[in-house]
């Protein structure tokens, strides 16, 4: 009896440190997916409308259950938006949601407040009554307005006025940029070594999420949700099923959308000098956290020349 008690003694000390530990800052790494721009104009493999099939197979394949599309409603119908809204129906249909990304996807620099959130409300109108729609708004290019501090209050404000939240990308890889190119190399008709492309697709989302995950804990100590912004492209369609196993595989948890902006950072509003950027690097800023707070290989000159050594087998002094 006195044994058993010495044991259940222990292993409730056991229990109580493993728990102490996981709060040291080293919670579960989380993360959603979000898809931006949709519909998209083609990459240089598929049909927008293979792609978006491949796209779904591939999250499915992946067990992601929830990933969140921004969609631009001012694309649909439009040169390779023709057929947008079934495709952005198809994502629903599959378990994902669906939110504002603008109507025609402008620097909220380049334009005034009035107009800007005139062009959220067309999108608004577009999503109003959609199935899988949520009260999110990702501003276009993360452009919060740049330095102009009164017209982000002004437009946080309106947002807040209709119901909308910031759908902030808390990791950002510039995914976008791999598949601008990829378009360009295809076009002009270089040979791409496609295992190569996926290993750089792949590892650079990843270590955007460290970079975000480190920067995080710095930040707030602890891990919250993580949100990465990727693009509708061909590599994502691709290379989706890759990029979630090599999380898993660096320890990370895929989260729904849902849960992911139910954490509370999501509701926070950093004032900083510049609006423009992840929650993650404004917040870090905002906190007065040291520099880098910025991914590197968002800088295009090194995300341009790893592509041209890595994908294109192109020696250093090719590219730019
Ligand atoms: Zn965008």
């Amino acid at each position: 009896m006195t044994r058993l008690l010495l044991l259940l003694i222990a292993a409730l000390a056991v229990a109580g440190a493993s728990v102490g530990q996981a709060q040291t800052p080293a919670q579960a790494k989380r993360i959603a997916l979000s898809f931006d721009d949709v519909p998209r104009g083609r990459g240089a493999f598929f049909t927008p409308d293979e792609r978006t099939a491949r796209l779904i197979t591939g999250l499915r394949r992946a067990g992601v259950r929830q990933a969140a599309f921004y969609v631009v409603p001012g694309q649909i119908g439009v040169d390779d938006g023709v057929g947008g809204a079934e495709r952005i129906q198809a994502y629903v249909a599959a378990g994902h949601v669906i939110a504002d990304h603008s109507f025609t996807h402008r620097h909220l620099n380049a334009m005034s407040a009035a107009d800007y959130l005139a062009d959220v409300d067309k999108a608004e109108a577009w999503l109003k009554g959609r199935e899988g729609r949520r009260p999110w708004f990702r501003y276009p290019f993360l452009d919060e307005g740049g330095d102009d501090a009164a017209k982000r209050d002004a437009v946080r404000t309106a947002l807040k006025a209709r119901g909308l939240r910031n759908g902030y990308a808390t990791v950002d890889g510039s995914d976008w940029n791999m598949e601008t190119l990829t378009v360009q190399a295809v076009k002009s008709g270089k040979k791409i070594d496609m295992s190569a492309l996926r290993d750089l697709y792949v590892e650079t989302m990843v270590q955007a999420a460290d970079f975000a995950d480190r920067l995080s804990i710095k930040t707030w100590g602890r891990r919250p949700a993580q949100v990465i912004v990727l693009h509708e492209t061909d590599l994502a369609a691709l290379f989706v099923e890759d990029l979630v196993r090599a999380l898993r595989t660096d320890g990370w948890t895929i989260v729904t959308a849902d849960e992911a902006y139910g954490d509370p950072i999501f509701r926070l509003a950093p004032d900083v000098p510049s609006a423009n950027g992840t929650l993650v690097e404004l917040a870090a800023w905002e906190k007065g956290i040291p520099e880098p707070r910025w991914y590197e290989r968002n800088g295009i000159k090194l995300a341009n020349r790893l592509f041209a050594e890595r994908v294109l087998h192109e020696p250093a002094a090719a590219a730019k």
